[in-house]
């Protein structure tokens, strides 16, 4: 028997849902239900969600690739957070929405519904200005021609286009509002382009409670859904370009500004030369070391790479430099023989090597998450 027992208070859950539901003001509400919900409990946390924005439709989640719809959830699921490796059949096949994130991705995805013969419902997935995912608003273009061509031919259906911000948290953030501007530029870019979308979302909890105007609102009211990353225990780099001048947030920078590229969370690391930035889908959630954003290193390919900017909750962005040869689904070491040690780590973190082994073990993978 454990020494420590946890009990959560679900119906919490729905409450705070509903409070977020009556300030999105009529947009749709979706749960996030990433990192096992937060470490709440994966299934009936996302039940407690549901329940809270749909009442009287309890239905149990589970985010972990196509197992959400083996508990019995029949709502929408969304899910983001992958690479090339993403699992399109399964997650076709469940019916669930996935995050187009790149034309690799979207390729990934394309051959999964041929073979299936069964389109894949897809969200696009833009960088406005965080600098961790999508395709920035000059990359949209074509992305978009790809997943237009592919629809045709009746093996996707691109449903959503979101985004994600740098700085929710902190409601006067100039960049809030050039990120909901490049938001709308890329679904003016969408509609020109006869894109119908089922739904837009960009807001955060933090954003949904601090800034109520309908520009950031951009949800159609018609979905309930839940946000799920497919969670890739395979920590495999996906790779983007960083270029050095007029990055994502240049598009709808005020005064003509060129902006560095800022890397994640509240821009904690600017690229400082045209570089080439890698995404590791581990984060706190999984035992790294928030403290660690900027200091620790990890291992690809028998370099070292040190964590640009913040570590989020599942994921983390490496600068791999200008001339790299770290390809799309290598695998970053965090612990390794020739690899960063645990001492190393505690160094990062402040703390000692016995903590980090301890908690590293939440790498190993979960039962229920
Ligand atoms: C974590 C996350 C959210 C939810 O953020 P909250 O601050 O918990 O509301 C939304 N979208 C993305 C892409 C996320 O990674």
């Amino acid at each position: 028997m454990s020494a420590l027992e946890i009990t959560v208070d679900y119906d919490a859950i729905t409450h705070n849902v509903e409070v977020l539901r009556g300030m999105a003001e009529g947009a749709a509400v979706m749960a996030v239900v990433k990192a096992d919900a937060y470490g709440h409990g994966l299934v009936p946390a996302a039940a407690a969600a549901r329940a809270g924005v749909r009442p009287g439709s309890a239905l149990p989640s589970r985010a972990r690739r196509s197992s959400l719809r083996a508990a019995g959830d029949s709502g929408r699921i969304f899910t983001w957070l992958f690479g090339t490796e993403v699992p399109a059949r399964a997650l076709i096949a469940a019916d669930v929405d996935m995050s187009v994130s790149s034309p690799e991705v979207l390729g990934a995805i394309i051959a999964a519904a041929r073979d299936l013969t069964l389109p894949a419902r897809v969200h696009l997935a833009i960088d406005t200005g965080l600098g961790r995912e999508g395709v920035t608003l000059p990359a949209l273009p074509g992305l978009v021609d790809l997943a237009l061509a592919a629809q045709a031919e009746g093996l996707v259906r691109i449903v959503g286009a979101w985004t994600h911000l740098a700085w929710a948290d902190q409601p006067g953030h100039e960049t809030i509002d050039v990120q909901a501007d490049n938001f709308r530029s890329a679904l003016m870019l969408l509609g020109e382009r006869g894109v119908e979308l089922e739904v837009r979302h960009i807001a955060n909890s933090a954003c949904t409670l601090t800034r109520p105007e309908p520009a950031l609102r951009p949800g159609a009211p018609r979905h309930r859904d839940v946000r799920a990353p497919s969670h890739s225990r395979s920590r495999r780099a996906r790779l983007w370009p960083a270029p050095r001048d007029g990055g994502a947030l240049a598009g709808g920078a005020r005064e003509g500004r060129a902006r560095r590229p800022g890397v994640s969370y509240a821009h904690q690391y600017v690229t400082p030369y045209p570089t080439t930035l890698g995404l590791i889908s581990a984060g706190y959630a999984d035992g790294v070391y928030r403290a660690a954003g900027n200091r620790a290193e990890v291992e690809i390919r028998g370099r070292r790479y040190t964590i640009a900017g913040r570590v989020c909750m599942d994921q983390f962005v490496v600068d791999l430099g200008p001339a790299t040869e770290v390809r799309e689904g290598d695998v970053a070491t965090l612990i390794g023989p020739d690899g960063p040690t645990a001492t190393h780590w505690a160094e990062a973190a402040d703390t000692i090597n016995y903590e980090v082994v301890c908690r590293f073990g939440g790498l190993r993978p979960k039962e229920s998450a």
